[in-house]
């Protein structure tokens, strides 16, 4: 069995739907159990909804209506039958996001959060399946959630794999044999049945899920770039096309911030050694990257990830003391409670810096929480270019010129630069 993957950018309008019913239709015959995210930028769009729900906002009606406007237009160019079940299949969908909240909140931000954020997803994944069945492609819809068991960490849910693989090879793997399946990536659920989501991004990490489980042939993650590139095509003119990675460079680039894949997709297809492509869904038929098992599949092709928009907090103890376990333990267990990731860190005896991404809420809790045993100094706007396979090779100029290098730090690896612009 295949998987496959879609994501936002190729669900974005009727257009690229059409191109995908054309990509799944080439796969017919194949079996491919499909995921896919929410179309376009829905998921920041709900997010604002839960803000304004949250926060009582007048604007909360005017963020539903675009949501429901938008998939009721693509519908429309879509279904040309106005009386298609797929419209109060909408409506019905749009209703239930509504009546979630008419309610008081009562309840915790993350779990408020997951419930309203992944009608994205089950309202792109209703479309497209109901599109593709109009167009003669025989699939069935799945609720993801119950397959992909999570724990209650909402936002951020860690999967209960046992539990999940007995259900999906149970109960969904006869299904898929069967079939092509369209299902929803990114949402899960918890033991006491509320909807969960496992980080923004994470719809490549359901693809994993469902193929770890399904001991699957390979995962093909579809974008709307050739492949993995060694830039990002938008920020550097030569990125160039990596034709094969080694599960390990893989993992390693997506810690880093590569964005092409969530740093999670890598492990369990490792541990399976399933293939995972990713293919431009613009041209379908050219090879795109292949991440695979073995130094064979290495590639020594220097990598540029650049994050905008960091923090750098540097943090002095108040007490004169090192800074050795004791602090240490302090800071990541603060940093664990506000679920604040550090993309790099260093220490020497009496400071301790890290690079963060800027999130004023996290930063501001953080901080509250730090300045009980540290001083603390934050410095905003700061870029990090991390040079992936750096060794032996001429790191061009413009990347730092005219600007001052706040930090930076070199493995064998890695080169990173945290860079203030002027
Ligand atoms: N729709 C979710 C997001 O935008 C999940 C994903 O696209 O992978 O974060
Ligand atoms: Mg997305």
């Amino acid at each position: 069995m295949k998987i496959f993957k879609f994501g936002g950018a190729s669900v974005k309008d009727a257009e690229s739907i059409r191109n995908v019913a054309k990509i799944l239709n080439s796969y017919a015959s194949d079996k491919v159990l499909v995921v896919i995210s929410a179309m376009a930028k829905t998921t920041n769009l709900l997010e604002t909804v839960t803000d304004s729900f949250i926060n009582n906002k007048a604007d909360l009606v005017s963020k539903m209506n675009e949501f429901s406007s938008f998939h009721f237009n693509i519908c429309n160019e879509l279904f040309s039958d106005p009386n298609h079940p797929i419209f109060n299949d909408i409506e019905n969908l749009c209703l239930e996001l509504e009546c979630l909240t008419e309610k008081e909140v009562k309840d915790d931000y993350d779990f408020v959060y997951d419930q309203i954020v992944s009608f994205g997803e089950l309202i792109s994944t209703k479309i497209i399946s109901t599109y593709l069945l109009s167009q003669g492609i025989k699939n069935k819809w799945v609720d993801a959630r119950n397959f992909i068991f999570t724990n209650s960490n909402f936002r951020e849910a860690s999967v209960n794999w046992s539990e999940t693989e007995h259900i999906i090879s149970t109960k969904l793997k006869p299904f898929a044999e069967k079939s092509m399946v369209i299902t929803q990536g990114f949402i899960g659920k918890d033991r006491n049945n509320a909807t969960t989501t496992l980080g923004r991004e994470g719809s490549d990490y359901s693809a994993a899920i469902f193929a770890w489980c399904l001991n699957a042939e390979s995962v093909t993650i579809w974008k709307d770039v050739a492949g993995v590139m060694n830039a990002d095509p938008k920020k550097f003119a030569n990125a160039e096309k990596i034709d094969s990675l080694s599960f390990d460079q893989a993992i390693e680039l997506a810690y880093y911030g590569a964005s092409v894949i969530h740093p999670k997709t890598i492990q369990p297809l490792k541990s399976k050694g399933i293939p995972l492509h990713v293919k431009s869904f613009l041209n379908p038929s050219e090879s795109g990257t292949v991440v695979k098992e073995g130094n064979e599949f290495n590639t020594d092709k220097i990598c540029f990830i650049f994050k905008e928009n960091q923090t750098l907090i540097t943090l002095k103890t108040r007490d004169f003391s090192f800074v050795a376990e004791n602090n240490l333990q302090e800071i990541f267990r603060i940093l664990a409670t506000h679920k604040v990731r550090v993309n790099v860190m260093q220490n020497s005896a009496i400071s301790f810096k890290m690079v963060v991404d800027f999130n004023e809420r996290k930063l501001s809790n953080i901080g509250k929480d730090l300045t009980h045993s540290f001083e603390t100094k934050q410095t905003n706007n700061l870029r990090l270019v991390s040079i992936y396979n750096h060794v032996g090779k001429e790191i061009p100029s413009d990347i730092t010129s005219g600007s001052k290098i706040l930090l930076e730090q070199k493995t064998d690896r890695v080169l990173h630069l945290l860079i203030a612009d002027n």
